[in-house]
């Protein structure tokens, strides 16, 4: 595996309370079944528009964030998902709808539009046994992601990003889709690679103070072996395999690993043809400074309008290094002047780690907080608040039994 030093890259200011994200689920309901979802489909679960507000609330009291990811299960599930969309754009924050996409019409997508929606992130793979894609491998399924991201442009101005998860199996389809990526940069504004996790009991225990769980009891606990300690660097060196010079600008590290890449964000600059080069660490650095002294938060999402500004981008390869190449290879033929160029992001998402100590390595600023109890939790643990109450701990297999044995 390549290493990449985290050193090299801007560490994103992200954190618990000035943030760039939070996750609101207005319901857990959903129309889909992906293998590697961490939320269990409960059909009755929309909350009140009551209850959504003193979320936001909740958000407002303690935390900035420039969008507001509303997801669930399938928030387009929720029948007051456009009343929802007005309420987040009240608070001041980006409405960013993450759907699977089935229940979008036409017609919803006019009224959500209407009601302030910033942009949507579909969330589309290979294993969601998603009906008249069921066979399909992350290559065809760009086909379907093409259909959205022209229903999208042909609403206008309304952000477009995809996420997949990655699992062992599909890793090898990642170079393609960011080729496709590539082709498609004037109306795809950002990808999302989300790397697979699962509960591992072959390796860990996990424990509600001394009460050791079933984790058969949790969604998230999958019967078929795959890896899941895929990292975030074999995603990186997977994508170089179509684009040798493909380079990270920023990352969020891990709360018990420091270079480990938790959340790791490419950001290039190109046309529908040719990728021109890659932000640096120190432009990225000024695009969320300036964002913040001028918005009072973090940069999360981006227009259409604004990423079709990549020559301005450009002006930052005074600061930037890694910057100034795509300007002199973009401006290598000056009739480029008279191009548009585009920006674009890749995201990498490298969600828990159980060390091998049992320690649990979770993304350090996490974006994807969202509340339960009137608190601020991850989201991807929430079926562990819901259970249990409390986040569980985790210990080497054996640990524990060894321990008592010593004691
Ligand atoms: S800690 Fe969990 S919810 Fe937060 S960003 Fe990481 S994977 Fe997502």
């Amino acid at each position: 595996m390549i290493k990449l030093n985290h050193l090299d890259y801007y560490r994103l200011p992200w954190n618990l309370t000035d943030n760039s994200i939070s996750w609101l689920e207005p319901t857990a309901k959903c129309n889909l079944s992906c293998d590697g979802c961490y939320r269990k489909n409960e059909l009755n679960s929309h909350k009140s528009l009551e209850i959504i507000r003193e979320e936001l609330d909740t958000f407002n009291k303690f935390r900035k964030c420039d969008g507001v990811s509303i997801a669930g299960g399938d928030p387009l599930l929720h029948p007051n998902i456009v009343e929802i969309v007005k309420m987040v754009k009240e608070y001041g924050c980006k409405p960013i709808i993450n759907t699977n996409g089935l229940a979008l019409t036409k017609d919803l997508l006019k009224e959500l539009k209407q009601a302030g929606v910033y942009g949507f992130t579909f969330h589309i793979d290979s294993k969601q046994n998603r009906p008249g894609w069921k066979d399909k491998n992350e290559t065809e399924l760009n086909e379907l992601r093409y259909q959205y991201a022209v229903m999208l442009k042909e609403a206008g101005n309304i952000s477009c990003s995809f996420n997949s998860t990655v699992y062992e199996d599909t890793l090898q389809y990642v170079p393609e889709m960011v080729k496709w990526a590539e082709k498609n940069i004037e109306i795809v504004q950002v990808m999302v690679f989300i790397i697979y996790r699962a509960v591992n009991t072959t390796e860990a225990e996990y424990y509600l103070g001394p009460l050791k769980i079933d984790m058969n009891k949790l969604v998230y606990n999958e019967d078929y072996k795959a890896r899941v300690d895929i990292k975030a660097e074999e995603v990186v060196q997977e994508i170089r395999t179509i684009y040798s010079d493909f380079d990270p600008c920023a990352y969020l590290n891990g709360s018990e690993q420091p270079d480990s890449f938790k959340w790791l964000l490419t950001g290039r600059l190109g046309t529908k043809k040719k990728i021109f080069g890659y932000m640096g660490a120190k432009s990225m650095e000024v695009v969320q400074s300036f964002h913040h002294m001028f918005n009072g938060r973090y940069l999360a999402y981006s227009s259409p309008k604004m990423t079709r500004k990549g020559k301005s981008l450009l002006t930052l390869s005074l600061f930037d290094k890694k910057l100034r190449k795509a300007f002199w290879k973009f401006y290598k033929n000056p009739l480029n002047i008279f191009k548009r160029l585009h920006y674009q992001s890749v995201m990498i998402i490298q969600p828990i780690d159980v060390l091998d100590d049992g320690r649990q390595n979770m993304c350090d600023g996490c974006p994807d907080i969202t509340v339960w109890n009137g608190k601020l939790v991850w989201s991807c643990r929430m079926e562990e608040q819901l259970n249990f109450g409390y986040n569980l701990r985790t210990y080497p297999k054996d640990f524990l039994k060894d321990k008592k044995a010593e004691i």
